[in-house]
């Protein structure tokens, strides 16, 4: 994908979000990561709603402007913090989708569990990460444990923050932690929030982990890659790696359907 096209879907995406109603005023940012160091990034005071691709500016490492018209936004730090433990992540997105960021205020998780597909998309828990006052080392260390195995963070008090390969999948998996929130409020309302069965949960995650996705499964990739490249340090064993992608034809079907748009790729 050219530059051009990247700031074009970034802008879109923007948008997107804005008219989704996952922001309000100036909230909410987006970056994908260039290379060298440097970060395509939305300016801050300015709608989502408003952004154009010529509108973007570019940041480096440390969050510094690099070029653009615009300024950098202060959750920017946020966003370097998830490339930093993460170089397999492209692209993070910020909002605050207002039933996600319900719970979050709530201090009650958002559950993947409620269905099978969530689990394979998004792991066995989302996690909810403490608050902490914006720019207060805390803001910045609450968020490390969580990091490696999550690819979507409920923040409390504040909003979601999702991550992945691309644009796409970090909105994807924004879109489905503010639906499972939507249905677990009604499900709270109308009774009870029941997770699917614990073997079944079981049966989703060595699923997620043999189609790619999750720690486990880029650890896996990281020591073949060691392999290849004749590392002399041992990679840690993964614990309980599968093989082989779920010989089970049901849930193989499951994670083409969920995972679809990654496995094109
Ligand atoms: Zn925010």
């Amino acid at each position: 994908m050219s530059r051009r096209q990247l700031e074009q879907e970034l802008a879109a995406l923007s948008q997107r979000v804005h008219a989704l109603g996952w922001v309000a005023n100036h909230d909410g940012n987006i970056t994908v990561r260039l290379g060298d160091g440097r970060y395509l990034a939305t300016p801050t005071s300015v709608s989502k709603g408003a952004i154009t691709a010529e509108g973007l500016i570019v940041v480096d490492g440390e969050g510094k402007l690099v070029s653009g018209k615009g300024k950098p936004f202060t959750e920017v730090a946020l966003h370097l913090a998830v490339y930093r433990a993460r170089p397999d992540v492209r692209a993070v997105l910020h909002a605050h989708p207002p039933t996600a960021t319900g719970f979050s205020v709530a201090g009650i998780e958002v559950k993947s569990t409620l269905l099978a597909e969530p689990i394979v998309s998004l792991g066995a828990t989302i996690p909810l990460v403490p608050y902490a006052r914006p720019r207060a080392p805390e803001w910045l260390t609450n968020l490390v444990p969580f990091l490696e195995d999550a690819d979507v963070l409920l923040l409390e008090n504040h909003g979601v923050m999702s991550y992945g390969p691309d644009l796409e999948t970090a909105y994807l998996r924004m879109e489905l932690v503010e639906h499972l929130a939507k249905i677990q409020l009604v499900a709270t309302q109308v009774g009870l929030a029941r997770s699917i069965p614990a073997g079944d949960q079981a049966m989703l995650l060595e699923s997620r982990t043999a189609a790619g996705l999750g720690k486990a499964a880029r650890n896996k990739h990281s020591a073949v890659t060691a392999a290849v490249n004749g590392a002399t340090t041992q990679p840690k064993p993964i614990p309980n790696a599968l093989p082989t992608p779920a010989a089970d034809p049901l849930l193989r079907a499951i994670v083409a359907e969920e995972l679809g748009h990654l496995l094109r790729k």
